[in-house]
């Protein structure tokens, strides 16, 4: 069965072409229905009062939580994150309808606005454990949340490094230029969390080439399990094997197709 990818608005293109890179068929999603074909789905980045807007309108919300429910593999990204979260604080008056399932809560735009977006290198353990590759991650942060709260079924899969009392105007590329800058005056947030069946990045895996989200997401899928667990060596960096990862720039823009 192919993943399915909330095809509303957002980044769902670049989603179904990290899914190809790994050979996997990704279809869009755009009715309640259509849920019905499909092993395990994929909720994009984007605008999530916009995406939560047009899924209402398509009447998608009771199908999403269900689809959740049955512990059928989902995975949110950046507002998609939102989505599946079961608390959002920093949304726009009136607040939005969320999917839920996630027990934990985010906060929308954590990192300030769209100008402050940025890249950072993520220590991810469990990831490389079962990926391989480097033991870190290039992860793009887009207006992105982050999550304050977790419950205690949720294991955190990585957290990035920010300045104490500081969640506005932050970046943590000028950061890490900072010379002297104290350990103390750093704490660490939620970026990525996992929960059973539910998958969730506050950051943008599919703007980059590095698929092992992509293919970390296909091994939460119990029947598939086994055949990617046997080809994981293979799957890093999927068809393109003779890439090397560590003489890329680090400055490289994200992979569009
Ligand atoms: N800030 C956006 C929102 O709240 C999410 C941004 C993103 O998905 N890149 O919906």
């Amino acid at each position: 069965m192919a993943v399915g990818v909330l095809a509303l608005q957002g980044s769902f293109n670049e989603h179904l072409a990290a899914l190809r890179r790994i050979g996997v068929k990704g279809v869009e999603i755009r009715k309640a229905e259509q849920l019905e074909n499909v092993s395990s789905l994929i909720i994009p980045g984007g605008e999530s009062t916009t995406m939560a807007k047009l899924a209402e309108l398509h009447n998608l919300f009771p199908a999403l939580r269900e689809f959740v429910k049955m512990g059928k593999p989902v995975w949110g990204t950046c507002a998609g994150l939102i989505f599946l979260a079961d608390k959002a604080t920093g949304q726009k008056t009136g607040g939005q309808e969320l999917v839920g399932g996630l027990d934990c809560t985010v906060h929308r735009n954590f990192f300030g606005s769209q100008i402050q977006s940025f890249e950072a290198e993520l220590p991810v353990p469990e990831l490389a454990a079962t990926e391989g590759g480097p033991p870190s991650f290039r992860a793009v942060f887009i207006r992105a949340p982050a999550i304050l709260e977790v419950g205690p079924g949720v294991e955190v899969l990585a957290s990035v490094s920010i300045q104490s009392n500081k969640n506005v105007d932050f970046n943590p590329a000028l950061q890490d230029n900072q010379e002297g800058s104290a350990e103390s005056d750093t704490s660490k947030v939620i970026v990525a969390v996992k929960q059973g069946n539910i998958l969730a990045t506050a950051f943008h895996p599919e703007l980059t080439i590095d698929s092992r989200w992509h293919s970390y997401f296909m091994k939460m899928l119990p029947s598939n399990n086994e055949i990617t667990a046997a080809s994981s060596s293979s799957s890093y960096y999927a068809d393109q094997e003779s890439y090397l990862y560590n003489k890329q720039p680090k400055t490289d823009l994200p992979i569009y197709e």
